[in-house]
């Protein structure tokens, strides 16, 4: 039988020391893995079995690369608030103190800057006494921030702390600095382990089915949608308006509609639409205020970005795109069709993003946050990294970082844009 193209994840060598989860577990796993079907896509179009390409299962292994007792563990957040952070700090700290008996667990505060001596954000030890109840919190203890950051500065931070084993939680942007941190801790051939944890509110990353905090963000958005059909639904051709997260992908807005169905329209990045043109939104929702008078429309913060003027293209402190905001075109849009026509129109602007982002995670995503973070711990022990754990068709598995590409988006022939559509009842097209 030919090789199994199994996508095994880099360790930092030869596991050798005993798992002291050998009396409290059910069973180890050693390196199982499992079809990865989004890369195979459907089985008639491969050239042959031997295409299938597999990921690592995680889970707790039998022979550990580190010695428990000795190991320091490092945790880190950055990039923007997502439900379910706090819930994953606790998991990772409860597993290396209550599983693994480390030797401590250092939390570095203000992201990456927290690794980088010349801002004095002198880390936290983090036990499970003052871990025990974040998870009813939103936020990060740990606190957060942007920008780049020096390799061999934060490298000479773990070196001087003892940190054996990193912890990055964080989106696209963190992982590709946790990259450029193990390949920088390859060069100077130092067995130090960087798992990631990856975060992205709006379900993003490719290959990754679910990622803590969207279900929360969904959760969050019933009571606005259902606010903002009472408000369009109290005036003269009322419009609620909402804006929600998905700067490239509309998955929380799409999800959101779905999930409260109120919603007449749901813009999203993936799906382009013109405003004034003949079948453009404008239109067709002058003809829904005509039928009904009222709407609400649900729009991702990414839709319609090619709408704006003004091109330039502004970006964050770690080089992240600014976004122009859609709501507010919108909203005057709206305005300004129906009052060139003389037609009342009452809109009710909704951009609870903020709202969203702080809350605490739903029972679901802090399940998951907690599966995430011992798992996370287990692959790390084994010395696995250059690694992200997550959800992959039902199972958690270890991915290598390179692996995340694209992004996950939205496919707008697809089934699952087909069933927004079916509960919208916008039109297919809004676009000439
Ligand atoms: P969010 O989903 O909130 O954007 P993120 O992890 O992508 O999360 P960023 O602010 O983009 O948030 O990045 C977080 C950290 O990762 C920052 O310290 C940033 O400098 C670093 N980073 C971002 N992009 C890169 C990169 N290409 N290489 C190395 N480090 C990066
Ligand atoms: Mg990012």
């Amino acid at each position: 039988m030919a090789d199994l193209k199994i996508h095994r994840v880099e360790t930092l060598g030869e596991a050798t020391f005993d798992s002291p989860l050998k009396d409290s577990i059910v069973r180890f796993y050693n390196g199982e893995a499992i079809a990865c079907n989004d890369r195979t896509k459907e089985l008639g179009k491969l050239e042959s079995i031997s295409d299938i390409e597999y990921f690592e299962l995680a889970g707790p292994r039998e022979k550990l690369f580190f010695n428990p007792a000795e190991v320091t563990v490092g945790i880190v957040t950055c990039g923007g608030l997502c439900p379910g952070l706090n819930d994953v700090i606790r998991a990772l700290t409860f597993c290396c103190e209550e599983s693994y008996g480390v030797k401590r667990v250092l939390g570095f505060k203000y992201g990456y800057e927290g690794l980088v001596a010349k801002y004095y954000h002198y880390p936290i030890e983090l036990t499970t006494d003052n871990t025990d109840e974040i998870h009813e919190k939103g936020g990060t203890i740990l606190k957060s921030s942007r920008g780049r950051q020096d390799d061999d500065e934060i490298i000479n931070t773990l070196v001087h702390y003892g940190v054996d084993i990193l912890f990055t939680i964080g989106g696209d942007g963190t992982q590709r600095g946790s990259r450029d941190i193990v390949a920088r801790l390859r060069e100077r051939n130092l067995p130090i382990s960087v798992v990631g944890i990856p975060k992205t509110i709006d379900n993003d990353i490719s290959l990754i089915q679910r990622s803590f905090g969207f279900e929360t963000a969904v959760e969050a958005t019933w009571d606005i949608i259902t606010n903002a059909h009472n408000e369009a639904r109290a005036y003269k051709n009322g419009v609620g308006l909402v804006k929600l997260m998905g700067r490239e992908s509309g998955w929380i807005a799409a999800s959101a509609a779905l999930a409260n169905s109120a919603v007449n329209f749901c813009l999203v990045p993936e799906v382009g639409f013109d405003l004034h043109r003949p079948n453009g939104f404008l239109e067709v929702l002058e003809k829904r205020l005509k039928r009904k008078e009222h709407a609400v429309v649900v729009v991702a913060e990414g839709a319609g970005q090619h709408l704006f003027s003004d091109h330039t293209t502004d970006t964050d402190k770690s080089g992240n795109k600014r976004l122009k905001d859609i709501g507010l075109l919108l909203k005057d849009e709206i305005n300004n069709h129906f009052s060139s026509r003389n037609q009342e129109v009452n809109v009710k602007y909704f951009d609870p993003s903020y709202n969203i982002r702080s809350r605490r995670a739903n029972a679901n995503d802090s399940m998951y946050c907690l599966q995430l973070g011992n798992n996370a711990v287990h692959a790390a022990m084994a010395g696995c990294t250059n690694m992200i754990v997550g959800m992959h068709h039902g199972r958690l598995v270890h991915l290598p970082i390179d692996m995340i590409g694209d992004r996950k988006s939205i496919e707008p022939r697809g089934w699952f844009w087909q069933t927004v559509l079916q509960a919208t009842h916008q039109p297919t097209n809004m676009m000439n």
